[in-house]
């Protein structure tokens, strides 16, 4: 998760694009680990299934994306067909995007690959 932090030693939220709100006591920044799709999505766990967020992207991402199947298997195709790493996302009434460094994204695509068609 130390990719998102940008040249200037600030780690960046992957939806909003802001500085993580806080450092924790030991001076680390504080973010949510949130698995971008429900394990139905994925065969084995890796790390670049999880999004590095601030704590009010992580829930409104549970709220509009974790709970409801139709914006996952939007968000999935989504990831699959986008040549930029970086993929639009609504939660609720806010139009965002999810973005991602390059080799986190070619992580994730590789996943969702090896992952193959989910059965409905
Ligand atoms: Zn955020």
């Amino acid at each position: 998760m130390n990719q998102y932090t940008n040249d200037a030693g600030q780690m960046l939220c992957q939806i909003c694009k802001e500085e993580m709100p806080f450092k924790k006591r030991n001076g680390e920044y504080y973010f949510e680990a949130i698995e971008e799709l429900s394990k139905d999505y994925f065969s084995k766990e890796h790390e670049a299934q999880f999004l590095a967020l601030c704590p009010l992207c992580a829930a409104m991402y549970k709220e509009f994306v974790k709970l409801d199947e139709n914006a996952m298997r939007a968000l999935k195709n989504a990831l699959m067909n986008s040549e930029d790493p970086e993929v639009s996302l609504d939660l609720g009434e806010l139009k965002t995007s999810v973005r991602f460094v390059e080799s986190h994204w070619q992580d994730i695509k590789t996943i969702l690959q090896e992952s193959g068609p989910i059965s409905q």
